[in-house]
């Protein structure tokens, strides 16, 4: 049985308000004999941040380094529109117009 239970990718890193340092739970803090691997979590009531002292409170979650901060999905989703060519473009403003001359015709009908 392995007494690794999670993977030090998956565990939260966490930045410090003050300066901006960021704990890395993969990396540790070597300059207080913190080995890679430890969360935050579990870092001792005593620890500061290595670069201004700051207390542990002073830190806010900042999530695993797994994880997308969200960016290259909105990049995705910024370029969508543009990777368009323009007759497809004009297909999607007409179909927009035309689908909305539709409604308004139905609209009018029902009166
Ligand atoms: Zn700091």
């Amino acid at each position: 049985m392995s007494t690794q239970a999670v993977d030090p990718q998956s565990l939260d890193r966490h930045e410090c308000k003050a300066c901006g340092y960021v704990y890395e739970p993969v990396k540790g803090d070597d300059k207080r004999q913190i080995p890679p691997g430890i969360a935050f979590e579990e870092l001792p009531a005593d620890w500061r941040c290595p670069v201004c002292s700051a207390r542990t409170t002073q830190f806010s979650n900042i999530g695993p380094a797994g994880s997308a901060s969200g960016f290259q999905e909105n990049l995705n989703y910024g370029l969508g529109v543009n990777r368009l060519t323009p007759g497809q473009k004009n297909l999607l403003i007409f179909g927009a117009v035309g689908l909305g001359f539709l409604l308004f015709i139905s609209l009018y009908g029902l009166q």
